[in-house]
């Protein structure tokens, strides 16, 4: 048995180069230190209802604030922390960080708003994952506000029977499923809607063109309508102009999140005005 792990470790770590290796085993320690010194921050990103400009929530962001204060990018430190193991202990601060700051949020402005979080697919069928989200679920309850976790298809697609059980679950709890950054890879939309999804997140490289370029107007188009009919809602991620807002507002895209619409901020920086749509 020891033997089959190790070949198949091996073999895991083969096709990445032996820099990549040691880097992320850097982080992998780096991290873990930034956690117990609460050095990993969370930042919060509002998305807006496309049909009213209301605030519906806002999506946590993690930060990670280094010792000489150069900031890196989750794109580069979380594929280290899922490498190394370190995902867990960054995943449980962000959780416990967004779930007391929701607490707040939820007594500041009513019930309803939704805290939208990112589940790494490493964890998401882990039974530890399963405590966390149980626990999510509940403080959510108690202080009224929705709870959403976003999943990539890649974490569908690599445990299909643990991830519908947990997404399964999620639901059973009152919990929103979301699927981040659709159409970058390469399932379609007709396997997905087997599994409990709420919302469809179209991906930014998707949106970054969608006033401009035919493609990606047709493929944003494309999945807008597949997602509603399979009766789950759509958020467009990345707009940062008038001109794709209109084009998404005219495709019935319903959501929208991206730095036109409002930066990742610290919480007291989250501006939780309704935006006036172009
Ligand atoms: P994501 O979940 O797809 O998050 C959206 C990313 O797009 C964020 O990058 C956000 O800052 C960025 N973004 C938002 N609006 C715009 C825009 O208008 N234009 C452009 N170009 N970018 C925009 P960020 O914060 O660097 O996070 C990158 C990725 O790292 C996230 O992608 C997510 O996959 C992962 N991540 C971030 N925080 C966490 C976390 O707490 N846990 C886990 N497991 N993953 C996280
Ligand atoms: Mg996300
Ligand atoms: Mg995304
Ligand atoms: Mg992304």
């Amino acid at each position: 048995v020891l033997v089959g792990f190790v070949t198949a470790w091996l073999a895991s770590q083969i096709s990445r180069p032996f820099a990549v290796i040691a880097r992320d085993a850097w982080l992998g320690q780096a991290l873990r230190a930034a956690v117990r010194q609460r050095r990993i921050r969370v930042h919060y990103q509002p998305f807006i209802d496309l049909t009213d400009g209301r605030v519906l929530g806002v999506e946590a962001l993690c930060r990670w604030k280094s010792l000489r204060g150069r900031p890196m990018a989750p794109d580069v430190f979380i594929p280290a922390a899922e490498h190394t193991g370190a995902i867990a202990a960054v995943s449980r601060a962000v959780f416990r960080q967004s779930a007391a700051q929701f607490g707040e949020w939820a007594t500041q402005h009513g019930a309803g708003l939704t805290m939208s979080i990112n589940v790494s697919a490493v964890e998401l069928c882990k039974p530890a994952f399963l405590v966390d989200l149980t626990r999510l679920a509940a403080g959510a309850a108690e202080s009224g506000y929705r709870l959403c976790i976003e999943v990539t298809e890649t974490a569908i697609i690599a445990r299909t029977d643990e991830a519908l059980l947990v997404l399964s679950a999620a639901r059973e709890m009152g919990v929103l499923v979301a699927l981040d950054d659709f159409g970058t890879g390469e399932s379609s939309l007709a396997y997905l809607g087997g599994f409990p999804i709420d919302i469809v997140k179209i991906d930014l490289s998707f949106v970054a063109a969608v006033d401009v370029d035919e493609t990606a107007h047709a493929i944003v188009s494309a999945i807008v309508s597949m997602a509603s009919s399979l009766g789950a809602a759509t958020i467009a991620e990345g707009v940062e102009r008038p001109g794709q807002l209109r084009a998404l507002r005219d495709l019935g895209c319903d959501i929208g999140q991206g730095y036109y619409l409002g930066r990742p901020a610290a919480a007291a920086g989250v501006d939780w005005t309704r935006r006036t749509l172009a």
